[in-house]
């Protein structure tokens, strides 16, 4: 049996993977490619005498060298010379997806366009004139509906035909305007005369890519023949500076202009009728009219994140309050209940007053994650990075960059982790560096309990009003770091964005519930299996080895100093039960022996690993405003920042003696020696910027390409944060705060 190589590649989204499904069934292998961490996809699909080994090159809109996608599959094409293209093409976006179309073409690979999604094209009234499109594209074309395997057999027959025939097709040759056109020739001229790279790739091509300034094919032209190379690059240069004197635009762009130019043409020549969905679409253009609108949209914007924030805050307050009232329950019941010991230890400060903290706010989070399940259901999340791309490029970011932000809690809620997947949409790499290493400063699901805590704790009045604040100083940060990053070590230029924006619905109430459910049970699960894990462990690193035997003694003599200079005193409190009233002097010496278990409980876990790491710091985290039990917390926190809250809880729970006057761990920090309103907000601040969290920093290396980019978040994260801890510390303590 002979056997064929066939590339699946299309947009993101047109239908590969189902596509793929229905001709590969469970014939799959995957793996990745060479080097990179792209996934690869294999299949196996046999047709008569013939084996097609069938592989899912990654979704990619284009076909430069701004992305890895996009590199794995160019590279794919050219070396590995797959016998064809299925060339999936979402029949409802035609003009974007015939983009990448155009660009195989280019190449000169065979292609076959499996036409995709005509029903969902049906339905928004698309009409395609599917033979037409082929006589004009030069292509064969075969409508298909992947979802339900229709089209199916007719595009293995033809893929058979065409690798049967075993045709070469005549690569496509734009033209590109005067300008680049003759460049182009001159260009082509003298690579062929050269023979660069034309083992691989077609001179013109080469040609073309040095004049999309193309990164893979500069370098790889530099290395081999230098001299050449410069000859070429001053071409470029050339038309670059007229094409930016005359028109105001780089060759890229002429160049993308030209593509679009030559698919409209193709479209309009009765190959695309479109009956208008006119009522939505209207109603949709009247919406944005308003809110994307240049001077009301920003406002709108920031009004409706406040709006957010504040329902939020109202409709959790209560079942915040339950729920923390059955966390206190519980831990006085395993109080009373337990025999004391290192089990009830872990069970209560451990356990119940750490991962309690945590559980504690799952209504503050669902509230929230309706919210934003609601913005985003409805198509306005789509206008929010619409409005912020005018004020990203500023910042040398991209529009694409505004959803990784948002994915990554922008505006709140979210998790860097997917926020720096998210990034993989970026085509310059640089602008993906930047991106991914300033999402970390949103405020993800894990902060918001950190926050929440300290706002419930010092300025419980004006909750919505903090938080609202958090969230501009979290963008301010990440917008200036960004531009820090842009002009120093991931310097370059802008590129282009389009960006589509989906008509507005009304979110049905169903929807809704699933995300708000899916987003608060994944906060749950964490919260119960790894943050209940690392609260354990920083249990455990707060109770041993515990005081020395000298300074237990030491407090073992004062009290029986002092019991014993009063025995009469001593003998009333030891009969007197649970609740009685005690004389003066009573309560007098009661209050001195609570005041010593306090100091003891507070010295065993000063004395206790994690106390000792908390205290050595102390001289330096002072400038911030923290002291030894924060930093515990704050050391916790590298791992997961909801640790933050579990350690303060724990911490706090450890050193604590009089049952009666416990609370929720915010009336604890509100009553606490030590904090301040000030203390909180550097907490705030220092939570905000520092390190991000473990999971993060791994997913950061990778996506960046090196260790390097991981511990460089780490480091300049932590020492921004500190700095800016220490500054807001100082200049409010200078202010009398
Ligand atoms: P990929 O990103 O290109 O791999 O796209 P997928 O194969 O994951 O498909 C994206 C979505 O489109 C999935 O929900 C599919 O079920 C759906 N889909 C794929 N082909 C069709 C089609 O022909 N018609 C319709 N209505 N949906 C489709
Ligand atoms: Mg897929």
């Amino acid at each position: 049996m002979s056997e064929t190589t066939l590339a699946l590649a299309g947009n993101p989204n047109s239908g590969k993977t189902t596509l793929f499904n229905a001709l590969t069934g469970a014939r799959q292998h995957v793996g990745n490619y060479p080097g990179v961490t792209v996934e690869k996809k294999e299949g196996v699909h046999v047709h008569e005498d013939r084996r097609f080994k069938i592989v899912d090159l990654p979704g990619t809109y284009s076909l430069t060298a701004y992305s890895l996608e996009e590199v794995v599959a160019r590279d794919f094409l050219v070396n590995e010379k797959p016998a064809a293209v299925i060339d999936i093409v979402d029949a409802a976006n035609l003009e974007r997806n015939l983009y990448l179309t155009l660009q195989f073409m280019e190449l000169g690979v065979p292609v076959i366009v499996a036409l995709n999604m005509i029903d969902v094209a049906q339905q928004r009234g698309i009409s395609i004139d599917t033979e037409k499109l082929s006589r004009l594209l030069d292509v064969p074309v075969v409508a298909t509906i992947a979802r339900r395997g229709e089209g199916k057999a007719e595009l293995i027959e033809v893929t058979e035909r065409i690798v049967g025939e075993g045709l070469k097709p005549q690569a496509l040759d734009i033209s590109y305007g005067k300008d680049i056109d003759q460049a182009l020739a001159e260009m082509e001229a003298q690579i062929t005369a050269a023979g660069l790279l034309t083992d691989v790739y077609r001179a013109r091509w080469v040609a073309l890519k040095y004049m999309e300034n193309d990164e893979q094919i500069l370098s790889l032209g530099r290395k081999a023949d230098p001299q050449l190379s410069a000859s070429l690059e001053a071409i470029v240069a050339k038309v670059t500076d007229h094409l930016k004197a005359t028109h105001d635009l780089y060759p890229e762009a002429v160049i993308a202009d030209h593509r679009y130019g030559f698919i409209k043409s193709i479209l309009q020549q009765g190959v695309l009728s479109v009956k208008h969905d006119r009522d939505r679409l209207y109603l949709s253009d009247r919406i944005d009219s308003v809110l994307t609108n240049r001077f009301a949209g920003p406002l709108i914007m920031l009004a409706v994140v406040w709006g957010l924030y504040q329902f939020t805050f109202t409709y959790s307050a209560l079942p915040v309050t339950w729920l923390e009232g059955f966390f206190g329950w519980l831990g006085g019941m395993a109080e009373v209940y337990l025999p004391d010991g290192l089990i009830k230890s872990l069970l209560i400060s451990g356990i119940i007053d750490g991962v309690g903290g945590v559980l504690g706010f799952v209504p503050l989070i669902m509230f929230m994650f309706l919210g934003i399940a609601f913005l985003e259901d409805s198509g306005y999340m789509a206008r929010v990075a619409f409005m912020l791309d005018r004020v990203f490029r500023v910042f040398g970011l991209h529009g694409s960059s505004v959803m990784a932000f948002i994915v990554s809690g922008g505006i709140a809620g979210g998790c860097a982790v997917p926020g720096v997947m998210a990034t993989r949409t970026l085509k310059s790499k640089r602008e993906r560096l930047a991106t991914l290493l300033t999402v970390p400063f949103m405020n993800c699901g894990a902060k918001l309990p950190v926050f929440a805590l300290l706002v419930a704790a010092f300025f419980a009045s004006h909750e919505a009003l903090v938080m609202f604040i958090i969230t501009l100083v979290s963008w301010a940060g990440a917008l200036l770091v960004a531009k820090l990053l842009r002009s120093t070590v991931v310097k370059g230029e802008s590129t282009p964005f389009v960006m589509e924006l989906p008509p507005y619905r009304l979110p049905t109430f169903k929807g809704l519930l699933i995300h708000t459910w899916e987003r608060t049970w994944q906060y749950v699960r964490k919260a119960g299996t790894v943050i209940l894990g690392i609260s354990v462990v920083l249990w455990a690193l707060m109770t041993f080895p515990g005081a020395p035997d000298a300074v237990q003694q030491q407090f073992e003599t004062e009290r029986q100093t002092l019991l014993t200079a009063a025995p009469a005193v001593a003998q009333e409190i030891n009969n007197a039960f649970e609740g009685a009233s005690l004389s003066a002097a009573a309560e007098t010496l009661q209050g001195e022996l609570d005041g010593i278990a306090a100091r003891e409980a507070e010295a065993a876990l000063r004395y206790s690993v994690a106390g000792r790491i908390g205290t050595a710091l102390e001289s330096l985290s002072q400038w911030a405003g923290f002291d030894w039990r924060t930093n515990i917390a704050l050391v916790g926190g590298f791992a997961a920042k909801e640790v933050v809250v579990s350690t303060l809880g724990t911490a706090y729970s450890l050193g604590e003696v009089d049952t009666e006057e416990t609370g929720s761990l915010s009336e604890k920090l509100a009553r606490a020696p030590g904090w301040r309103p000030l203390t909180a907000i550097s907490l705030i601040v220092f939570t905000m910027f520092y390190a991000p969290c473990f999971v993060s920093v791994v997913c950061i290396a990778r996506e960046a390409g090196g260790w390097k980019w991981g511990a460089f978040s780490m480091v300049f994260n932590t020492v921004l944060a500190f700095t800016l801890a220490v500054v807001v510390y100082q200049a409010g303590s200078l202010l009398g705060f």
